[in-house]
């Protein structure tokens, strides 16, 4: 079995006490079947800082962006263009619209957003999407900035049914994370039954978000073997036919590719 955690902040994990480092975490993540990890930037200078500490591996990819939390001072344009040009990042984000935690910045939020999608399409890689308490603002940019174009994924997601098919139509893959597993996420899982396998991809969000069983402590990419499981069952297939579907959805969403790396599994 191969499992790809689609989203995880590598650089944010507990390496004082937890992790001895980046090698040690990736190993436990091994030691479950979990191949490969896309590490996720939330700054310009957060991903200039991963990826010195994360260096250049063949079982890591990245993403460049600004998180729409990030937004105390104005996007430098160029300089995300030039920094997501750059060999090994394979999606921009994450961005999106955040108004739960920042409504104050709503705009400079949807002006980042607009260009993260507008430099994705030049450079033909995906967004990666977050949104929260900003539904219809956030489906409203990705059309207009034709999003179709580069394509991308709404990570973490914790919208409903409805949401996800119109994110569906727009070609969007959804990412589910251990919230899926949360006691209170009925909702959540009536998306997650509805959303087609082929269009699922699953993450950890570590260091958040530790799936039930690990509920409150801290996240790491070998769980996303737990949330993986957990979404086996809701979709009735056995947990090695969602690792090859979501795999593959990864592959062909980043252009990413993993025969190598998945022989030698
Ligand atoms: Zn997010
Ligand atoms: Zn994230």
């Amino acid at each position: 079995m191969f499992l790809v955690d689609s989203h995880c902040h590598l650089d944010g994990l507990d390496y004082q006490t937890l992790h001895k480092n980046v090698d040690d975490v990736l190993s436990k993540a091994a030691a479950r079947d979990v191949g490969f990890c896309l590490a996720v930037a939330t700054t310009l200078d957060g991903y200039v800082a991963m990826r010195e500490q994360i260096g250049e591996r063949d079982n890591v990819a990245f993403s460049c962006g600004v998180h729409p939390l990030n937004q105390d001072e104005e996007l430098d344009v160029e300089r995300l263009h030039s920094l997501a040009a750059q060999p090994g990042v394979v999606a921009m984000g994450e961005t999106g619209l955040d108004y739960y935690y920042t409504p104050e910045t709503k705009l400079r939020q949807q002006s980042s957003f607009s260009h993260h999608i507008a430099i994705g399409r030049a450079l033909n890689k995906p967004v990666i999407v977050h949104t929260r308490d900003a539904r219809a603002d956030t489906l409203a940019i990705l059309r207009q900035e034709q999003v179709m174009d580069c394509g991308g994924v709404l990570h973490c997601f914790t919208e409903d049914t409805d949401t996800a098919g119109k994110l569906l139509d727009m070609g969007f893959y959804i990412s589910f994370s251990g919230i899926v597993t949360f006691r209170n996420a009925e909702s959540l899982r009536e998306a997650a039954r509805y959303v087609p396998l082929d269009r699922i991809l699953v993450e950890t969000d570590s260091p958040y978000l530790a799936p039930v069983p690990h509920r409150g402590k801290e996240n790491q990419p070998a769980l996303v073997r737990d949330v993986a499981e957990y979404m086996a069952v809701l979709k009735g297939v056995d947990v090695e036919t969602l690792a090859e579907i979501t795999t593959n959805n990864f592959s062909s969403l980043f252009n990413v590719d993993l025969s190598a790396l998945r022989q030698d599994n």
